[in-house]
């Protein structure tokens, strides 16, 4: 009675990027697709079904990796997935997994890296990332109001979809649309932008956001234009 106990401190490790095994992949991978739905939203989406037929959504094993990447907030795992994953995009998976491209240019890995960092943030930290998007002009859309024949030719992206549409200004909204509503091809989409106040769908990007969106491939998303600017909270 009355024995105090000795507090032991746990030494604090700072967070790291493990690379997995395809074996540990797979657990996690399972683990993700009941945390952030994206197999059964695919599995309901018909274009973006066929927009994968050839892809091949397996984990790998491969090199282990050096990163040095200075503000690690958490832990990270990447799995290296096959080739054809996802049309070999990088993306991420709830909560904490970066799925990358087996064969990926060596090069560029810390670049993808980072860029990737910003979306597992945006997973961990939805609140302040919906604040962020809000403060820089976007307002969330619900999917419902999206004719539904655009709605349909939509590229699901595992890195937005948990906010999935966002008007600029409250009228302009980014769409990644399949080129060939007949033939969708993963890496073949244009972003169009459908205008709420007139309901028409704009091939170019608006005049009033063109210097937002400058030098950005796709900006499909808000969530897109941050990674892509390497924009922390
Ligand atoms: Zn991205």
């Amino acid at each position: 009675m009355g024995q105090s106990q000795s507090q032991q401190q746990v030494p604090q490790r700072p967070p790291r990027i493990y690379v997995l095994t395809k074996e540990e992949a797979a657990n996690v991978l399972a683990h993700a697709n009941r945390l952030d739905g994206f197999r059964d939203a695919l599995f309901l989406d018909e274009v973006n079904l066929r927009a994968r037929s050839e892809c091949d959504y397996t984990p790998m094993d491969g090199p282990d990796l050096s990163l040095d990447i200075p503000d690690l907030k958490k832990d990270v795992v990447i799995c290296w997935m096959s080739p054809s994953a996802e049309a070999g995009m990088p993306h991420t998976r709830a909560p904490n997994i970066i799925c990358m491209p087996l064969y990926w240019k060596q090069g560029s890995i810390s670049e993808t890296v980072k860029h990737e960092l910003v979306h597992l943030d945006q997973r961990a930290r939805p609140e302040l990332w919906v604040k962020w998007c809000v403060k820089e002009g976007w307002t969330l859309v619900h999917e419902d109001e999206i004719p539904e024949r655009w709605l349909r030719q939509c590229r699901l992206n595992p890195d937005t979809m948990a906010y999935r549409f966002w008007a600029y200004k409250e009228r302009w909204v980014p769409l990644p649309m399949f080129e060939r509503a007949d033939k969708p091809k993963l890496r073949e989409i244009r972003v169009r932008w459908w205008d709420r106040k007139t309901g028409t769908l704009l091939l170019e990007s608006p005049d009033e956001i063109k210097e937002l969106v400058e030098g950005i491939i796709n900006p499909e998303h808000p969530f897109e234009i941050a990674a892509y600017k390497g924009i922390q909270l």
